[in-house]
């Protein structure tokens, strides 16, 4: 095992208390023969130390099996490449690094005949990446559509339930050890573009790196405009989506993307709090599934973890042929956010007079894009006496780049005095 730390000791400490359970379940003995880390003095509760060591390559030669929880992209990667070569199936939990290499990695597993496996790499211990994989593998998955960061889903989660601004609620995630004292990872959505990337390439077969999906983050997103999807019936989420395009002004392709959206409160995941996550797949035949649960943390991660190594050591007892997920379409290119299919919700802080509505549905005609619905609430007169108003407008779908647009020219209209938000809206 590489790596001891918040995952890796409870998967330790399971490999031992649970050992009998796994010998019965997988038809041999596992042992544990060596768990490389950096300070090996260090107290590590759970754990024997006779096998803490900090010679990784050492520790890999002839291991059947080499679960990898030291995380980052060096030295996990040579040392992940060095296992698969010399013929161990691994087991991994590095999202950083499958989100950068998935193919290549991959490959090298096919190659080796071996295993690579990575269910913890995707919304910790909620199975995912199996039935992705393997359980749907007869379908053909359309859309997976996820909360796969607990941090920002708890953050908006207290913005929404005790309508605490943006600040407080990442404070309160912080003090509560759901956010790093650096939160960028979480807040500014990469997290879960990692994530995105590892469902796009298992669920389409292409290779989709993290540098492909289009990425917003949640600090934009202030109290009021969580007051506003509120009173129209819709949650803020921080959602990946990883979609299977068929048309679009770029030609097919696919969509990964993570930003914070409007969902119905009615929808499914609308209902997931807390710092759990939730991923909802839509496939032609199997039609929508969803997975609920912990997405991180020590004990649900390893859950995910010796699932895995279970999975795998049965393979070795029985023997058989590993790889085959080599995501092998080249072709399926990842399109730009411009050319995919969104629907915006535009807030704007008007002039009150005659006129407005038309100027405003002006734009929108000229664009090509259409309103769906609109609503007006007088607002505050301000220090020269003007009466405002706050406009709230639904579109249609149209593409996100004529709906960028469309907010560009609204923005420069006269009657307009800000822009005060725009949000994208999903799950309709
Ligand atoms: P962590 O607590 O930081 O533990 C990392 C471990 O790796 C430590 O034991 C550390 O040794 C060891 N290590 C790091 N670099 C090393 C190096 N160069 N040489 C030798 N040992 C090294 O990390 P974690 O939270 O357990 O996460 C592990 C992996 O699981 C990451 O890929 C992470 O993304 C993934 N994951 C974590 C969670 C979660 O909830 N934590 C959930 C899903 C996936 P020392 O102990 O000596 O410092």
């Amino acid at each position: 095992m590489l790596g001891c730390g918040v995952v890796g000791s409870e998967v330790a400490a399971r490999l031992q208390s649970r050992a009998e359970a796994l010998e019965e379940r997988i038809g041999a003995p596992l042992v544990l023969t060596a768990v490389v880390v950096r300070d090996p003095d260090k107290e590590r509760p759970g754990v024997d130390a006779s096998v803490l060591t900090t010679d990784a390559e050492a520790a890999i030669d002839g291991a059947d099996i080499v679960i990898e929880l030291m995380g980052g992209i060096e030295p996990a990667k040579t040392l992940i490449t060095r296992a698969l070569a010399q013929g161990s199936s691994v087991v991994t939990a590095n999202k950083a690094l499958l989100a950068a290499a998935y193919g290549e990695l991959m490959a090298a597993a096919d190659d080796s005949e071996v295993r690579l496996e990575h269910e913890a790499a995707v919304a910790g211990a909620i199975p995912i990446i199996r039935p992705v994989g393997d359980s749907l593998a007869g379908d053909r998955i359309d859309r997976i559509m996820g909360i796969v960061n607990g941090t920002t889903n708890y953050i908006l989660d207290q913005m929404d339930s005790q309508g605490w601004d943006f600040d407080a609620a990442l404070a309160s995630a912080q003090e509560l050890g759901y956010a790093e004292a650096d939160p960028t990872a979480d807040i500014g959505g990469h997290d879960a573009a990692a994530k995105a990337a590892i469902l796009s390439s298992l669920a389409f077969h292409a290779p989709v790196t993290i540098d492909d999906v289009h990425v917003e983050g949640i600090t934009g997103i202030t109290a009021e405009m969580v007051e506003t999807a509120k009173d129209q019936g819709f949650v803020i989420k921080l959602l990946a989506v990883c979609e299977r395009v068929t048309d679009s002004p770029a030609g097919a392709g696919l969509s990964a993307r993570v930003y914070p959206a409007l969902l119905p409160r009615t929808h499914p995941l609308a209902s997931v709090h807390g710092a759990f996550n939730a991923v909802f797949v839509e496939a032609e035949a199997a039609g929508s599934l969803m997975f609920y649960g912990q997405g991180a943390g020590g004990a649900p991660t390893a859950s995910a973890v010796l699932g895995d190594v279970v999975s795998v050591a049965r393979r070795k007892v029985l023997g058989g042929r590993g790889q085959y997920e080599r995501p092998f379409h080249p072709e399926r290119r990842v399109l730009p956010i411009s050319a995919i299919t969104t629907r915006y919700h535009i807030t704007l802080d008007v002039v009150d007079r005659p006129g407005v509505l038309a100027a405003v549905s002006e734009v929108f005609a000229d664009e090509g894009a259409s309103i769906e619905l609109m609503r007006q609430t007088i607002g505050e007169v301000d220090d020269e006496g003007i009466q405002h108003a706050k406009l709230v407008l639904a579109t249609h779908e149209n593409t996100d780049a004529a709906l960028s647009r469309t907010v560009d020219r609204l923005g420069d209209l006269d009657v307009v005095r800000a822009v005060a938000s725009v949000i994208r809206a999903e799950g309709q």
